[in-house]
């Protein structure tokens, strides 16, 4: 807690206030607090700098926290922008194959580049730019192009994404060398100092592309609609990779980062016999409510009452453990839109996101239960370390066949699952390809049903409505993490059999999110140039 300051002594403090919401993002109101609290006259904070943004809704009159960096009698210093730059490459700088240009492949690439490493970053799907038109048949013929879709493409699964950059890992070090990389790249500044830092689909493609070109620029390569098929092993230690056209890629190592949706890679590894673990992932579906009835339950709106104008669309988490499995909400989109997050034709997959404003009138969620290894084993005989791939698969087949035909997905009121009958009409849904009345109760497995109603008249009483006749299910959830782990050694990230190939990123088991794939990005090249 700072103390009353001396009368004469100019100098900076940092300031913990707690503000009514209307001072939001006044900056005099934020002086004049500062003042008082340090017991000065308002005119002798002659400046303040955010560091720290975060709401307290817990009750109906929301409050602001804010952590300022405090200027009396002096000018506040200049902070000097986030930036990125490196050294030119030395001649001799050490080649490194990465695959996958995703969160993981992308900062891998950058920290490559800032060790003196030249990093070849090879994606099957295309750029930002081009990717953006793969979209539109997706959504609108129900047609999937299997290379260039919500998961494939510059940037990864994270480019068409919410954009949540929350992680559970703490906010300093690498973390914040994260967010100031992004910042560096054109992400929004709010996101160093924010809570809950998003930045929304309509600037993610933007801010990939930026980091692309920083990547040509310090030297490296980066080649679009080159899809790796195969390796080149010799003697226990991998050499590079082959793309779909032919080419041999050499490197002194292969950063291994194509997210939990490249089943070819899996069964790739698999045929070669190299390691792979079976490791717990969850499947379910997506929920999605009114966003004003998850805005007046979680601001203690009154009925009908708009949100204030400062407050963001409003976010939940829930969770809890039933029978031996976690039940949970994931990755919710508050003012956001379910997509097709389908990678093949043969299936259905839902996901969400959400522009900058989160302005849409949905508000949506995953809702997942945990799938141990030991769940999958039905399907153990035929596919082997793979057989959660086999369960997610028949999961999203199904989903498929219930929809009914292109990306529409098959849909279900809470009500109606929680009783146990087709629904005889749906509520609106962001989802463009649109829903389907059918039994999910009956398609998911049993033992996730089970889990899943008594989670959902748990989370009822939490958010009283939340499993009334206006929530809608969609199916499948499926692509929450990867049902296997490509496993490494703890001390220098090598794969454990085979020399020179770094499992990275979510796919390999090792993230699980923009930000934890950037962090394992970084870790895994500071591991590669050891
Ligand atoms: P990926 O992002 O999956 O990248 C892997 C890349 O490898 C892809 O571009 C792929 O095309 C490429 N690739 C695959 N196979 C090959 C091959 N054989 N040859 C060449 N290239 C290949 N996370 C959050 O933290 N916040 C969110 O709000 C959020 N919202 C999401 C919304 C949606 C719709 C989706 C799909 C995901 C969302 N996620 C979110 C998850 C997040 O995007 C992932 O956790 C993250 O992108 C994982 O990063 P990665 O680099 O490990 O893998």
């Amino acid at each position: 807690r700072p103390q009353a300051c001396d009368d004469a002594a100019p100098m900076i403090e940092t300031v913990d206030l707690i503000l009514p919401l209307e001072a939001s993002e006044d900056e005099a109101a934020w002086k004049a607090a500062a003042a008082k609290k340090l017991g000065l006259p308002p005119t002798r904070v002659t400046g303040v700098r955010l560091l720290k943004h975060s709401l307290d809704a817990r009750q109906r009159a929301v409050k602001v926290q804010v952590r300022l960096e405090v200027a009396v009698d002096e000018p506040l210093p200049d902070e000097p922008a986030p930036a990125w730059s490196t050294p030119p490459l030395p001649a001799n700088a050490k080649t490194i194959v990465i695959v996958g240009c995703g969160p993981a492949g992308m900062f891998a690439a950058l920290r490559c580049l800032e060790l003196g490493m030249k990093p070849i970053v090879l994606e099957r799907g295309k750029d930002a730019s081009a990717r953006r038109f793969d979209l539109a048949p997706i959504l609108r013929q129900g047609t999937v192009i299997e290379d260039s879709n919500y998961c494939f493409g510059e940037g990864g699964a994270g480019t068409y994404s919410d954009g949540k950059l929350y992680t559970r890992a703490t906010k300093r070090g690498p973390v914040a060398r994260v967010y100031e990389i992004l910042v560096a790249h054109g992400a929004p500044e709010r996101i160093l100092t924010d809570a809950h830092p998003h930045i929304g689909s309509n600037l993610l493609p933007n801010v990939v592309k930026a980091m692309r070109a920083s990547i040509l620029e310090g030297g490296g390569e980066v080649r679009f609609q080159t899809k790796v098929v195969d390796l080149i092993l010799r003697e226990g230690r991998l050499h590079g990779v082959v793309t779909a056209a032919g080419e041999e890629i050499t490197g002194e190592a292969v950063i291994l980062a194509t997210g939990h949706s490249a089943r070819d890679i899996y069964r790739l590894l698999a045929a070669k016999k190299i390691l792979l673990e079976r490791k717990p992932f969850a499947v379910g579906v997506r929920i999605e409510h009114p966003q004003p009835f998850i805005d007046a339950k979680q601001y203690h709106l009154k009925r009908d009452e708009p949100r204030p104008d400062l407050l963001p669309a409003a976010r939940y988490a829930v969770a809890t453990k039933i029978e031996d499995r976690g039940v949970h909400s994931f990755c919710m989109c508050p003012g956001g839109f379910i997509v097709p997050a389908s990678t093949e034709n043969d299936e259905v997959v839902v996901n969400g996101m959400s522009l900058a404003r989160r302005d849409s009138p949905f508000a949506n969620s995953g809702l997942v239960v945990t799938v141990e290894p030991e769940d999958t084993d039905r399907f153990a005989a035929e596919h082997g370390v793979l057989s959660g791939i086999a369960y997610q698969k028949a999961l999203e087949v199904a989903a498929k066949q219930a929809g009914g035909g292109g990306q529409v997905a098959p849909a279900q009121r809470v009500t109606d699952f929680l009783a146990g009958k087709i629904s005889a009409d749906l509520p609106e849904t962001s989802y463009f390809p649109g829903g389907n009345p059918a039994p999910l109760h009956e398609i998911m497995p049993a033992g996730v049903v089970s889990r899943m109603r008594t989670g959902l008249k748990l989370f009822d009483r939490k958010i009283p409505g939340y499993a009334g006749k206006e929530a809608l299910l969609l199916g499948f959830e499926t692509r929450t993490s990867s049902p296997v782990r490509i496993p490494r050694r703890d001390d220098t990230l090598e794969h454990p059999e085979v020399k020179q190939l770094f499992p990275c990123g979510e796919g390999a088991g090792y993230a699980g999110g923009i930000v934890s794939a950037a962090l394992d990005g970084m870790r895994v090249a500071e591991a590669v140039a050891q």
